[in-house]
């Protein structure tokens, strides 16, 4: 929560009534989602509903013991976040207080009441250098400075995006900290590290653009058949057990973000613990410093208070935004988008809203597809190019796709990895099932993989899908008569499939040369099982039965592909030996 909100504190209230997390005020003078303090303890709530002379108030902290007649004081501002170096390798709660800060005050990991702590830390000195001089014009969004946030991120220092801008008339390299003037401009501006912005605002941009460039993930599947663009959007099912975490932190870990914003919103205790243990122990592959050297995490429990829970989305996306505004590429990935829309169904139960669907409110389709749209590829206010790339993991209950938390986010998301609980069950990781995950993004990404990978990705790719379709169907078909049953094309077209699945969907997370496929070496592995069957399919037509094919020494190495390291070569040696074994026998 923002410092300077604090210290604004005007107008006074009395507490009518309290309802859990909803309490209303009486001579309340305050606008929809001002930040209020409510009763002696002083508790965090925005303001959600006016009436009259009654004003609805969300309480982000448990509200038992707090009673009518206690004051409620308004800041006469709305929910902001505090922005600026240190955000990285934090962890907040929802409302964007440290959680290690508040521990330390507290003494104890037991959040308390009427804590506050600024998010970022206002007395640190950071090392500021400036990128521009005396004499320079500056415009909103522009960047001054840069800082040396983490061991792999630097902060860039930019123009609030509500300054007017003008020539800059000092600007001195040293330490300062956030809230000192790094440069000063002749109007009187004064540019400071610290910036704070309405979480439920988006941050302005100049244009944002249809996305053309993947977010490369190194995961087979999801390069090869379902990429997500940067800046795209993605919903991601997580049945338990279903390999959800595994493909979180294969994504913070590989996807090609400069920065991870990790929104926990409400799982489980434990998950959230696990999350909040799992993340600092994490390393970066790609410089070898700590993952959290690039991420920062949002926590909350879902035995935190339920208004906590619905803030923490907008907190996550706002601190995204701002790195994206530096020209970063950021990930968010926020866990899980149910329970945020529980909140939601929570509170506008509680104010006894009209509900819609299943209890939840009217609007829940409308949030949804706000937060969603704040995700995109854009040109940001300084001229430069910057990505909010957002995986929003759904949580239906009993794995009902048709719930309607799934069903609006399906609506509303590009690209849908189905995880799957059968096929982590037949421990086919990552368990995401090809028949049910679709990507909108494919059209617009191909041109990219033409030109970076493969003259024939897309070609490439549909052969993949068809022969994994004609599976599909050829299954049912088995499960009625038999394998042996089929002619012996068929028969191939499965054996086919077999190694799609084995060697080319399948990939092991945790073996370290497979972890990471990038997209030559996945499109690789495809043409080396198109090789197998282009010439299986000349072996059968000579006349040389199905069995023999299938017996052929050399094609289970397809499976191997991807542990090598020298894939390449691996590859091409493989080809060679596949087309000569089966041409051997004819
Ligand atoms: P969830 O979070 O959905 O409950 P996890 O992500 O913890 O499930 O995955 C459960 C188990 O599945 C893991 O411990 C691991 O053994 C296995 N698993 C999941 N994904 C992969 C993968 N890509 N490669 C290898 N094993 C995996």
């Amino acid at each position: 929560m923002s410092q300077a909100t604090q210290d604004s504190v005007r107008e006074d209230g009395i507490i009518a009534s309290v309802s859990g997390p909803v309490v209303t005020a009486r001579d309340l003078d305050a606008r929809m989602n001002d930040v209020v303090y409510v009763g002696d303890e002083g508790l965090m709530g925005e303001v959600i509903e006016i009436e009259g002379d009654l004003t609805t108030i969300q309480v982000y902290e448990e509200t038992s013991g707090v009673g009518p007649g206690e004051p409620v004081e308004n800041t006469g501002e709305p929910l902001t976040v505090d922005l600026g170096p240190g955000m990285l390798d934090a962890i907040y709660d929802g409302v964007q207080r440290p959680l290690d800060v508040l521990e330390s005050k507290m003494g104890s990991p037991y959040l308390d009441r009427g804590v506050d702590a600024p998010g970022i830390d206002l007395e640190k000195k950071w090392e500021f250098e400036p990128t521009v001089s005396e004499g320079d014009e500056v415009a909103p969004g522009d960047v001054v400075g840069t800082v040396p946030e983490t061991v792999t991120i630097e902060h860039k220092v930019m123009v609030p995006p509500d300054f007017e801008g003008g020539e800059v008339v000092a600007a001195e390299a040293g330490e300062f900290s956030v809230t000192e003037a790094v440069v000063e401009l002749d109007n009187g501006e004064e540019v400071t590290m610290h910036q704070e912005w309405p979480v439920r605002k988006a941050r302005p941009s100049q244009e944002k653009k249809t996305p053309r460039e993947p977010l490369v993930s190194g995961q087979r599947i999801l390069d090869g058949l379902f990429p997500i663009a940067k800046g795209g959007t993605a919903a991601i099912p997580g049945p338990f057990g279903s390999g959800k975490t595994v493909t979180q932190h294969q994504l913070a870990k590989w996807a090609d973000a400069d920065i991870v914003v990790y929104v926990g919103c409400g799982e489980r205790g434990n998950e959230m613990t696990e999350v909040i243990e799992d993340f600092p122990e994490l390393d970066d592959p790609k410089t070898g410093n700590p993952l959290m050297a690039r991420t920062s995490l949002i926590a909350n429990t879902s035995n935190m208070p339920v208004a906590a829970r619905e803030s923490c989305i907008y907190t996550g996306i706002t601190i995204a935004e701002y790195y994206r505004d530096m020209g970063y590429d950021v990930a968010l990935m926020a866990d899980s988008t149910s329970r945020w829309a529980e909140a939601m169904r929570e509170i506008s139960s509680r104010l006894e809203e009209m509900p819609g669907e299943e209890g939840y409110p009217a609007y829940l389709a409308a949030r949804l597809s706000e937060f969603y749209e704040r995700a995109g590829y854009f040109t940001t206010v300084n001229g430069n190019e910057g990505s909010v790339s957002v995986i929003g993991a759904v949580s239906p209950p009993g794995g009902d796709f048709s719930e309607p938390v799934t069903q609006n986010t399906l609506r509303i998301v590009k690209t849908f990895w189905a995880l799957d609980a059968d096929l982590a069950e037949r421990r086919h990781f990552p368990a995401i099932n090809w028949n049910e995950s679709y990507s909108l993004y494919q059209d617009q990404l191909d041109p990219w993989f033409v030109e970076n990978v493969e003259d024939d990705w897309p070609e490439e790719r549909q052969w993949a899908v068809d022969v994994l379709d004609e599976e599909n169907e050829l299954q049912e078909i088995v499960q009625l008569v038999g394998k042996d049953a089929l002619p012996e094309d068929q028969q191939l077209t499965l054996e086919v499939a077999r190694y799609l699945r084995e060697a080319y969907l399948q990939q092991n997370a945790f073996h370290p040369t497979d972890t990471y496929c990038e997209p030559e070496k996945t499109y690789g592995i495809l043409t080396a099982i198109h090789t197998f069957n282009d010439e299986a399919f000349k072996a059968l037509e000579a006349g040389v039965p199905v069995e023999e094919i299938q017996a052929v020494e050399a094609v289970p190495r397809l499976n191997r592909i991807g542990v090598q390291e020298d894939w390449e070569a691996y590859i091409e040696d493989l080809k060679a030996e596949i087309t000569e074994q089966l041409r051997e026998l004819y």
